[in-house]
């Protein structure tokens, strides 16, 4: 097994307007001083993404989208497929972040169709697993990500097309992080998990811590074991945060 390149991708969320591309073009700019230790992401609102990928043209950032529908086009009103996010300059797009868990009801089977969408049109996926507050505090945070790893993942799942975010839900917005020893020990499990499902494939693929990850807690979370980078929700949406994450990379 090779130690992948950390990626430090930024979740913009439902937040950007057209003022929001004077951050993206700091962070692209920014981004693109570090190529040599990271790859670096900002998965923008669908409105945003075609002129995201005109103004970072030239730098290294990538974009992407946040979530897709299970098919390429049709009658779905208001969804988005992977093939458009692809045509609007997307390489990677999130699936089964929580809050679409929670917002959306989507369950691991959709993540999993979705992640097929996205490797048919060759873009990546980053699938979202963690526990809440309750499943920690009962112990069974491990056994939920599993379930989550085992029902949200296919078969083609590889180190190329697949990235993994843990993402415990009670620190995404909070403040809240788990202790570097919970984040050692979990991003072990999926590792393991990850390892025995995929071989060296998943000894291969990223695993990115997500949830509160700010300046001031980047250096401590983004040397732990198996963290092979980080999801950025808030603190990517202010340039001068999510490069300081950046600069926090080992
Ligand atoms: C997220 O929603 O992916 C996230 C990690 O959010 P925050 O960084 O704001 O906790």
């Amino acid at each position: 097994a090779t130690t992948p390149k950390p990626l430090i991708a930024g979740n913009w969320k439902m937040n950007g307007v057209t003022s929001g591309l004077t951050a993206l073009r700091t962070i692209a700019e920014g981004v693109s001083k570090h190529t040599d230790k990271l790859d670096g992401l900002i998965c923008l609102p669908a409105t945003m993404l075609e002129r995201g990928t005109r103004l970072c043209n030239g730098t290294s950032l990538l974009l992407g989208g946040q979530d897709c529908h299970f098919e390429q086009s049709g009658a779905h009103t208001g969804d988005i497929s992977a093939d458009m996010l692809k045509d609007a300059g997307a390489s990677h797009v999130i699936l089964g972040h929580s809050e679409r868990r929670a917002d959306h009801d989507e369950t691991n089977t959709d993540v999993l169709k979705k992640s097929l969408a996205a490797y048919e049109t060759g873009i990546s996926a980053i699938i979202c697993v963690g526990e809440t507050r309750q499943e920690r505090e009962e112990g069974r945070a491990m056994e939920i990500v599993s379930t989550q790893l085992e029902g949200s993942m296919s078969k083609d799942a590889n180190s190329q097309n697949t990235i993994i975010a843990y993402e415990p839900v009670w620190a995404i917005g909070t403040g809240l992080v788990p202790s570097n020893h919970d984040i050692e020990d979990m991003h072990a499990h999926i590792r393991q998990k990850l390892s025995e499902r995929y071989g060296v494939e998943g000894e291969n693929m990223r695993i990115l811590y997500g949830g509160s990850l700010k300046p001031s807690n980047a250096a401590e979370i983004l040397r732990t074991k198996n963290v092979n980078g980080g999801l950025i929700g808030g603190a990517s949406l202010k340039s001068d945060d999510f490069l300081a994450i950046c600069e926090a990379v080992p």
